[in-house]
């Protein structure tokens, strides 16, 4: 099959890799309908983590059920699924209590490359959620959505404790600032303030129910902010980016007794204790446990309730992914997908 691989940062190239086969009974094989590059992948990419020789591309998933092991129960060849980045069996007390990126037994899809035609999927009972029939075209940019960037937007919102009467504020225009945007008004928040300086980004924050926007970042950003909410702060802030300026205009931006829900895959932060001791502010955040929210969101994308396909604005065949990374790296597009 070809699927994707970075063999160094700045160079990812779509090349034959061996189809994927059942290796432990729990495991499934799908065949990917859509799959797309993701900001994370960008770090790599950037070199600012390490490629550790050639290394097989992409978490996120959706696609059709080809084979399944002789220990799944719940998932069946032929059934549309959708999964995230991190394998889970969904039954032990820390899946339970809704951390399934937490799982015991947790497997990182990164490394079994779903920039391709086939993915293997470990623990595939308590991994995937079927959808309650093949889905039109049109829902399929959605679906992707639920895979990742909208369930981790989603947990970012939750984290932040973004709710009725709250004044919630979004640090980061990616994809994943976005749809924590559109997270916050499902979730009721009274004011949402989007953090960003680009135009078509910040239209989109609009649609996705943004109240307000701030182009200032940095000690700028918190200034404005405060400004905004009568020197107090906000109530909810998601942070999603991860470096130590979003991460700070983040808790500066916190009202003291507010909450902060990161969601960045933080990149070298240190957090001063002084201040975070005098600030009151809760921190969460962390990988996301987007498959705790699955059901919910693939509900409300079925029934049509909510859009956040649209963070993708750019669509290339699976053999032109490497243009997918560039548009992504240079800002041009917010996030690609990709066809197998
Ligand atoms: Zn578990």
């Amino acid at each position: 099959m070809r699927g994707v691989v970075m063999h160094a940062p700045g160079d990812v190239r779509v090349e034959e890799r061996g189809d994927p086969r059942i290796l432990v009974p729990t495991d499934a094989i799908i065949r990917l309908s859509a799959t797309c590059v993701c900001g994370s992948d960008l770090w790599p990419y950037r070199g600012i983590e390490a490629v550790d020789g050639p290394s097989p591309m992409g978490h996120e998933y959706v696609g059709i059920v080809e084979e399944v092991g002789g220990e799944v129960q719940h998932i069946a060849p032929g059934q549309f699924v959708v999964g995230s980045f991190w394998a889970s069996d969904n039954t032990c007390a820390i899946c339970q209590a809704g951390y399934q990126s937490s799982c015991i037994q947790r497997e990182l899809m990164g490394p079994l490359g779903a920039q391709a035609e086939y993915l293997r999927v470990p623990l595939a009972d308590g991994t995937l959620v079927a959808t309650p029939d093949i889905p039109s075209d049109d829902l399929i940019p959605s679906l992707l959505a639920a895979s990742d960037v909208l369930g981790t937007g989603w947990f970012g919102a939750e984290a932040a404790g973004a709710g009725p009467g709250k004044t919630v504020a979004v640090v980061g225009d990616g994809a994943v600032g976005l749809l924590a945007v559109l997270a916050a008004q499902q979730l009721g928040a009274e004011r949402i303030i989007a953090m960003s300086r680009h135009t078509s980004r910040q239209k989109l924050a609009i649609e996705y129910g943004a109240t307000d926007v701030v182009t200032e970042r940095g000690d700028d950003g918190v200034a404005r902010i405060k400004e905004l909410t009568d020197g107090l702060g906000a109530h909810s802030v998601v942070e999603a980016v991860g470096t130590q300026e979003s991460m700070m205009q983040a808790i500066r931006c916190t009202r003291p007794g507010g909450h902060v829900g990161y969601v960045g895959v933080l990149h070298e932060v240190e957090l001063p204790g002084d201040e975070l001791f005098f600030s009151h502010v809760h921190l969460h955040g962390g990988p996301a446990p987007v498959r705790h929210f699955l059901p919910e969101l693939i509900d409300l994308i079925w029934n049509r309730q909510i859009d956040p396909g649209k963070v993708f604005d750019l669509t290339l065949p699976l053999e032109q992914a490497a243009e997918g990374y560039r548009a992504m790296d240079e800002r041009r597009a917010i996030k690609a997908l990709l066809h197998p």
